[in-house]
């Protein structure tokens, strides 16, 4: 069975997409089977990957309101062991049409409950806010990954995602966790990255992940391309990153002493 993280942080901006393409291809390359799930109508994910979104007939949306299986929605990368289930613009009515039904909450987690026993990740990238798409995809997750941008404001509205992700723990998805807290857009030449760092690593302790995604002009660039770092530059510090992070979520899925902070 899929053990399944969703990349969350209601800020805008933050490496979410970033990490989602190129945390999902690092774990592909590692020989892992992962499905990428695009959760956001900006379909950035989809874009990053190469994919052009008018060629996209059946989308998530169609998926999580019904209309389509998953089998239907989810198409090759091109990347070896990496598929998609991508997004379109139409995701935006989800929340919207929903409004009403009792079971709004859950409808990713039974999307994803058809495919879960064919990976052995499935990746959620999440939009910029605690709407009802992020709800779904933390009710459909074993584990959040919050990503963190190195800049002055990091830390703000960090409480509110943990007690979303708290409720979700109490109400909706007993078995969420933290996956880790994963520091972006790091320089270590500034002083501000290197304090948020250490103020996350202070408050955060354990849950901190040890690899620090570096601002480079390349991870800027690959989306552009449709290419994950480790296609686009192979041999960048950027692209090395990224593969000692899926090193760190494999060698965490592993681990027993997780901890757990809520
Ligand atoms: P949104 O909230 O809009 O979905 P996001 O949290 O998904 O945004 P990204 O799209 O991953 O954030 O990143 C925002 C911008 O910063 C993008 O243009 C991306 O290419 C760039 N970016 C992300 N990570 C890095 C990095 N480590 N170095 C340089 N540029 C980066
Ligand atoms: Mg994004």
């Amino acid at each position: 069975m899929a053990h399944t993280i969703c990349i969350a942080n209601q800020k805008g901006g933050v490496g979410k997409t970033t990490t989602a393409v190129n945390l999902s291809a690092a774990l592909a390359v590692a020989g892992k089977k992962t499905l990428l799930v695009d959760c956001d109508p900006q379909a950035n994910a989809t874009t990053g990957l190469g994919i052009d979104k008018q060629t996209i007939e059946t989308s998530l949306y169609h998926g999580l309101i019904g209309q389509a299986p998953a089998a239907d929605i989810i198409r090759d990368t091109g990347i070896e062991k990496l598929s998609l289930m991508p997004s379109k613009t139409e995701l935006i009515g989800f929340e919207v049409e929903m409004m009403a039904d009792a079971g709004r909450d859950k409808m990713l987690r039974a999307l994803l409950g058809e495919c879960a026993s064919d990976y052995d990740y499935i990746i959620i990238d999440c939009p910029p806010s605690l709407s009802l798409l992020t709800l779904n995809a933390m009710t459909a997750a074993n584990a959040v990954l919050i990503t963190l941008q190195c800049e002055f404001y990091a830390l703000e509205g960090l409480g509110q995602l943990m007690q979303t992700v708290k409720r979700i723990k109490q109400g909706l998805n007993r078995e969420l966790t933290i996956e880790g807290i994963l520091l972006t857009m790091f320089d270590s030449r500034t002083n501000l990255s290197n304090q948020v760092a250490e103020n996350a690593e202070q408050y955060f302790k354990k849950l901190v992940f040890k690899t620090r995604i570096p601002r480079t002009v390349r991870l800027g660039e690959a989306p552009s391309y449709g290419k994950p770092i480790i296609f686009y530059d192979p041999s960048s510090v950027s692209a090395l990153s990224y593969l000692a992070l899926a090193k760190e979520v494999i060698r965490g899925r592993r681990r027993k002493d997780k901890v757990v902070i809520l």
